[in-house]
């Protein structure tokens, strides 16, 4: 697909340097490259929820189809208030983008210039540096401490120049946790002139998560952004809706760079059908559970080192990462390479149904026992 022709246009500078997004491989382009049945073929490597979307999500969009004549709801009135409701948030304390990742785009666009910096940690999810560098910010790195965020030495990293520090927590791709007196203790370093994005894509997973809610509610915060997705644990990552939660007056700010209709008319139906259906988050969360301990269970029967993991999917150190992705692809398995976090030797592998796990095992062990 790359092409040799070179465009005149006077391009934007930073484009020469920026990376592209590499995301998982769909199922329908690696069937057709290796002439598998789509059906042979098992996708572990975008961390979506393996039980598919709530029922309910699938009967509301069904119901939302036959109005798609007509622009969505600009606003999302009814997802804004069921939401804000759920979390115990007033509707201006709610921002909702084409999945978190144009929150993250919002936040580049509002607070990024051209000399400014972002304070990250090594091994972050990647779409942070995409955005620093898009809008001509400088990406001040933190080295990781056992693979995770080193919390205290990110907020040493700030200077005067600093806009943004973003902090995936549980982090992507590494499945780290920062633990919770660290983030209080971040939290409450971060000068007034500097947004904390905490990045709680993979929330939902845990067991008892810090509750940042609160510093929401107290208003005291106006420099603290949450950001939540319904594609992990919602299984809704093709409809793309994601939020942020601030202060109003920031969500303010940021609602001026959000396009008018960037959340479609069934991606609001279904989520606001989505928060709803318990049963299906419970069986998501206990799936994920029991996937973490058989993937772990069996990565520890090959003598596979890896990362404990808050999140929903694993990441383990294979040799050569892109040599077992591309042997796990032949046998139907796409799992993630890590070399584009310079994670060569690893591999991620996302959370599937236990028949997913256990064959994703299986080819791994037969490939490591060659
Ligand atoms: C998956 C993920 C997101 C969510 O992306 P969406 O755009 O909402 O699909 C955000 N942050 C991290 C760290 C993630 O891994």
């Amino acid at each position: 697909m790359s092409s040799s022709l070179v465009n005149p246009l006077p391009f934007n500078p930073v484009l020469n340097h920026l990376p592209v997004y590499q995301p998982g491989r769909p199922i329908e382009e690696v069937a057709r490259e290796l002439g598998l049945p789509a059906a042979d073929i098992i996708k572990l490597a975008s961390n979506e929820n393996p039980l598919g979307p709530s029922p309910r999500a699938l009967d509301a969009m069904r119901q939302a189809a036959g109005q798609v004549h007509l622009y969505p709801d600009g606003n999302a009135y009814y997802l804004k208030q069921h939401l804000a409701g759920k979390l115990g948030v007033a509707p201006e304390n709610l921002i909702l983008g084409n999945g978190s990742n144009e929150i993250l785009e919002f936040v580049g666009h509002a607070l990024i210039t051209p000399g400014s910096e972002v304070v990250v940690s090594q091994y972050c999810f990647a779409v942070y540096p995409i955005v620093t560098h898009l809008c001509g910010g400088r990406l001040v790195e933190v080295p990781a401490r056992d693979l995770g965020h080193d919390l205290d030495v990110m907020s040493r990293a700030i200077t005067e120049r600093t806009r943004v520090v973003f902090v995936a927590n549980p982090n992507n791709p590494t499945g780290t946790l920062a633990p919770a007196d660290a983030v209080r203790r971040l939290l409450n370093a971060v000068p007034s002139h500097v947004l904390l994005v905490m990045d709680e894509a993979y929330l939902e997973f845990l067991d008892e998560p810090l509750d940042l809610l609160p510093e929401i509610r107290s208003g005291n915060r106006p420099n603290l952004l949450l950001t939540r997705t319904f594609s992990k644990v919602y299984g809704l990552a093709g409809l793309r809706l994601g939020y942020g939660i601030g202060r109003a007056d920031l969500v303010g700010a940021l609602e001026k760079i959000r396009q008018p209709f960037n959340i479609n008319a069934l991606a609001q139906a279904a989520a606001l059908a989505a928060l709803d259906d318990d049963e299906h988050l419970r069986r998501t969360r206990e799936n994920n559970r029991q996937g973490l301990r058989d993937l772990a269970a069996g990565l520890e029967r090959l003598g596979v080192h890896f990362v404990p993991s808050a999140a929903n999917f694993i990441l383990a150190r294979v040799g050569e990462g892109s040599r077992v992705f591309a042997e796990l692809q032949r046998r139907g398995v796409i799992v993630r390479p890590m070399a584009g976090y310079r994670l060569p030797e690893w591999i991620r592998i996302s959370v599937g149904t236990p028949a997913e796990n256990a064959r994703c095992l299986a080819a791994l062990t037969e490939l490591l026992r060659r």
